[in-house]
């Protein structure tokens, strides 16, 4: 510890951080192959696999997602270790400060991340500007700060008190180290709330790195954890009854009518149908337009080839929103 020499395959993170993907176990097959124990051997095509995936990920059927292993090596601040040693599942070994001297290395913030208190979220920073001086002010204290406390620890370290004890006059911008392994279900788990903008900006710059190692691991599971973890989307009770009291109706019947045509669409990409057929497979799944009417949106192809059985849960969805969605 202590030298600003980043490791092999490590993305700097904050001044002197970082973080690497030291090892991992399993892969996108992985996932599948475990899933294939529950619903059976079927076809092992790529597509198959990933719609495999993706409903996986849809129905939050997460054991299969815990067969992939991660193993990080990260270097942060203890402020930021503190916040994300509270992910339970993860096993973890960190720089022992009773064994080894502490470095002098601290996180000194950049006058870009010196922010105002937010007035509206207890938690968070405002994006007001703050003047040059405060800031100025800002990063001069935490140096004094830090250069101040590692003179007082050294020392003691000097004076031959205990490590575990001196170790106690440091503050919680000391940097430490870590390995820390997860499972991949975890992992997006925790992906999912520190990448988050209500997470700390300092946590939130690793969890975006490690991001992109878990993308390259895990490719297909990584596009659905994205797809419905992260910019899913969940409705409250609450939301839902605005939703059905305030859509007008004929907001609520465009709706319907365009989830119908996607999946119209799916279903003749899935399994070409002759193109008289469609207005048939479009009455079967609910469709109220005239053959005519059918027939111009048809041809003007505005119609996106969704995934079929996605479109049926949103539609399924729509309905539960309340029966007058109807
Ligand atoms: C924006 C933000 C603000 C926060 N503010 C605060 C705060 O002010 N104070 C504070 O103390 N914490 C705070 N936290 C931490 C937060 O409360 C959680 O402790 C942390 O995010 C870990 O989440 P987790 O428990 O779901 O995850 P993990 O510990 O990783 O666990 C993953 C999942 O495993 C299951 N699990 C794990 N262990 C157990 C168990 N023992 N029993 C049952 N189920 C278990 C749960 O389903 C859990 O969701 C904050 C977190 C965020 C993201």
């Amino acid at each position: 510890m202590g030298s600003n020499d980043l490791p092999d395959g490590a993305v700097k993170c904050l001044d002197k951080g970082f973080v690497r993907l030291v090892d991992s176990m399993g892969s996108d097959a992985a996932i599948v192959q475990a899933a294939r124990v529950s619903y059976g051997k079927g076809t092992t095509k790529v597509s198959r696999d990933r719609a495999l995936i993706r409903y996986l990920m849809r129905h939050h059927h997460s054991t299969p997602f815990e067969m992939v292993e991660l193993k990080f090596h990260a270097k942060m601040p203890i402020f930021v270790a503190r916040q994300w040693v509270r992910h339970r599942t993860a096993n973890i070994n960190e720089y022992s400060l009773r064994y080894s001297e502490a470095v002098d290395d601290f996180y000194i913030p950049r006058p870009e991340d010196v922010h105002f208190q937010s007035k509206w979220n207890k938690q968070g920073r405002e994006t007001v500007t703050v003047p040059a001086e405060l800031k100025a002010k800002t990063v001069a204290y935490f140096k004094e700060m830090s250069q101040r406390s590692y003179e007082l620890y050294t020392e003691l370290n000097e004076a031959g008190i205990a490590r575990e004890l001196a170790r106690a006059v440091l503050p919680v911008n000391l940097y430490t180290q870590w390995y820390w392994k997860n499972d991949l279900h975890n992992t997006f788990h925790f992906l999912r709330l520190r990448m988050d903008d209500h997470a700390q900006y300092e946590i939130r710059v690793y969890a975006t790195a490690m991001a992109e190692m878990v993308k390259r691991v895990v490719p297909i599971a990584y596009e659905a954890f994205e797809d419905y973890l992260l910019n899913g989307m969940f409705f409250s009770r609450i939301d839902r009854e605005i939703f059905r009291k305030k859509l007008p109706e004929r907001v609520k019947e465009d709706l319907l009518d365009d989830v119908t045509y996607q999946l119209v669409a799916g279903l003749h990409a899935n399994k070409p149908q002759d193109e008289n057929e469609l207005y048939k497979l479009y009455q079967k799944e609910g469709g109220q337009d005239s053959e005519a009417d059918f027939a111009i949106k048809w041809a003007a192809r505005d119609n996106a080839e969704g995934n079929v059985f996605e479109m049926r849960e949103l539609k399924e969805k729509l309905y539960k929103l309340g029966s007058e969605f109807n």
